[in-house]
């Protein structure tokens, strides 16, 4: 998939200013490539879970459609742990088109990866960065 490198960029500081909480948004673009990330509301409020605010995600999808583009994944952080799909993040994907980036702060450099989830089968992306 392709990523503009200040999307990426944004969803690490997302991270770092939830930090010790997940972080989550949604990722707009089209097919497998996003252009912009907008925050949303962890509901959840958790270190280790992470449930985007339904509001946020119908204004991402307005927001989206108004430019011709459409929500095409999340993102969401894990503060502690690797950039790699949890079981219940397995658990819970019910898109296999949607892409699941994972930002990891559990290392002193940011990791960041994304997936596509396809049952019980996660599947790494690799990830292209475009300047821009
Ligand atoms: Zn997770």
């Amino acid at each position: 998939m392709h990523i503009r490198r200040d999307v990426v960029d944004a969803i690490v500081e997302h991270a770092r200013r939830d930090r010790p909480l997940e972080c989550c948004g949604l990722l707009i673009g089209i097919g497998d490539e996003v252009v912009e990330c907008r925050a949303a509301r962890n509901l959840k409020e958790s270190p280790v879970a992470y449930l985007v605010d339904p509001g946020d995600h119908f204004e991402a999808i307005r927001r989206a459609r108004a430019r011709g583009l459409a929500v095409v994944g999340a993102y969401h952080s894990h503060p502690r742990s690797m950039a790699e799909p949890s079981a219940t993040d397995i658990r819970e994907a019910n898109d296999a088109d949607f892409i699941h980036v994972i930002v990891s702060l559990a290392d002193a450099e940011p990791q960041v990866a994304a997936f596509r989830i396809d049952g019980s089968r996660a599947i790494r992306l690799p990830l292209a960065l475009v300047e821009g």
